[in-house]
């Protein structure tokens, strides 16, 4: 009877649930039937949810554990346009990024999203970097990254007269957008073509039933402290026909509580922190691209990066964590805590290119961590995105890793996702 009262208003906060979705009972659990349902609200999940009402006329409902939209990765990022350069030819990383770049810019220009293509240069300071700059070139034109060239030191630094460089590889299509407005526009569309977002609702898990998958659903206040996710009591089940599963850092323990799953398909995740410090008492930005040193283990390296109203930050850097249990993570309890003393790594860093960087210069900015699925020194690891062929549960699409360039790729994701729920 309490767990009814509780659910009854649980219900009752999200309208769609009352006026799309028809219930059924099902033991002391209220169940509710419903078309799509996409796990997240950060940019990917906003982006599938819009395609698939937008292009399929689907009927979706975004289920968000936080209080509104984008909180995670998808507001803790470079905001950067990336061409596609740095990822194996062929990989998801190196198609989505291409194809979502292609994506974005149109529909930045169509919508009016804040974005500028403003070109980044990748510069070599060492000679032993040299051969990697060749490397990303030919890379770059693998992937069919367009206008890639190989510039002089003295040239890249006539570009740009504060950076030092023995050589740089210059990428005109990379560039800069403005994500919460991206988000927001995407949403819009979302909303005018149905979709509901349904904020303070965790989804803590699942089973499979006659053949259909049932998600378990809670208020976010009603798991917040619990420590161990067995203790966790869904306030309703829902019965959708399908459902993305996009939920970032915790998309990976998340697919672990699905019982039914084919747990041996489910990759072991890693997580690493990247910080940003912010350029202070400046006039004028040192520079008007994007400057990328050669990219290190786990990230790509700490670059500079230009902010749509002329902020400049670096970073960020990486910072493998090792201490977060998948209940944590269910919780949204990560660290954002960027450490002053970071800073001290940073400027070596960055003067490698930009000697003048003056002493006491940085601010610690923000963080922002990347779910990653391969650890320290274990090299590039692609997207992964499973469906029923492979975990085996029916109408499910998991999306694991979806780190750097998972904004750029936004677009392109959520068209793949869309026909592989829909090819049949
Ligand atoms: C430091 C850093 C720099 C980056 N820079 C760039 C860049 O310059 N360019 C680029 O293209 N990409 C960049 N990326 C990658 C990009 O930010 C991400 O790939 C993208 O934002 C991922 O979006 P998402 O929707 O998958 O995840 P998120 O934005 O993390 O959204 C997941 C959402 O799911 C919600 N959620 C989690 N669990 C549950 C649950 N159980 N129930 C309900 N909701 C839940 C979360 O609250 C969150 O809102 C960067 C990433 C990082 C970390």
């Amino acid at each position: 009877m309490m767990k009814l009262k509780k659910l009854v208003g649980f219900v009752a906060q999200i309208p769609s649930m009352r006026m799309n979705f028809s219930s059924v009972a099902c033991e002391g659990i209220h169940k509710e039937k419903a078309d799509c349902v996409v796990i997240g609200a950060g940019v990917v999940g906003i982006a599938v949810a819009r395609e698939l009402c937008l292009n399929y006329n689907r009927n979706v409902l975004v289920i968000e554990s936080a209080s509104t939209f984008g909180t995670g990765s998808s507001s803790r990022n470079s905001e950067v346009i990336h061409g596609g350069i740095y990822y194996p030819p062929n990989s998801l990383k190196a198609r989505f990024c291409v194809r979502g770049r292609r994506l974005l810019y149109e529909y930045c220009k169509e919508h009016g999203i804040p974005h500028k293509q403003i070109g980044k240069l990748i510069v070599a300071c060492g000679n032993e970097e040299i051969p990697k700059l060749n490397y990303l070139l030919n890379r770059g034109n693998e992937n069919g990254v367009e206008g890639l060239r190989m510039m002089e030191g003295c040239d890249a630094m006539e570009l740009e007269p504060e950076l030092q460089c023995l050589k740089a590889l210059w990428s005109p299509t990379s560039g800069i957008i403005d994500s919460h407005s991206l988000m927001l526009s995407l949403m819009g569309e979302a909303e005018t073509h149905g979709t509901t977002f349904s904020y303070n609702s965790t989804v803590i898990g699942a089973h499979v039933d006659e053949n259909q998958i049932n998600l378990h659903i809670s208020d976010t206040k009603s798991v917040k402290n619990l420590d161990s996710i067995s203790e966790w009591c869904p306030d309703i089940t829902l019965v959708p026909k399908l459902v993305v599963n996009a939920a970032g850092l915790s998309a990976i323990p998340l697919a672990k509580c699905f019982n039914g799953i084919n747990y041996g398909v489910i990759p072991q995740c890693y997580y690493a922190r990247g910080c940003y410090f912010s350029l202070s008492n400046i006039t004028v930005p040192p520079f008007q691209h994007l400057i990328y040193p050669i990219p290190e283990d786990g990230g790509l390296g700490v670059h500079v990066t230009l902010d749509l109203d002329g902020n400049v930050k670096f970073g960020p850097d990486v910072e493998w964590l090792g201490d977060i249990d998948d209940s944590s993570s269910m919780q949204n309890k990560f660290d954002y805590t960027v450490c002053v003393d970071r800073a001290n790594k940073f400027y070596p860093e960055i003067r490698k290119y930009y000697p003048s960087l003056n002493d006491a210069s940085l601010q610690p900015a923000y963080a922002g961590i990347r779910p990653k699925l391969s650890g320290p020194g274990d090299g590039f690891f692609d997207f992964i995105i499973q469906g029923e062929e492979s975990h085996g549960i029916p109408g499910l699409v998991n999306l694991f890793g979806i780190e750097s360039p998972g904004l750029t790729s936004c677009m392109a994701i959520a068209e793949y996702v869309a026909a592989k729920l829909l090819r049949f």
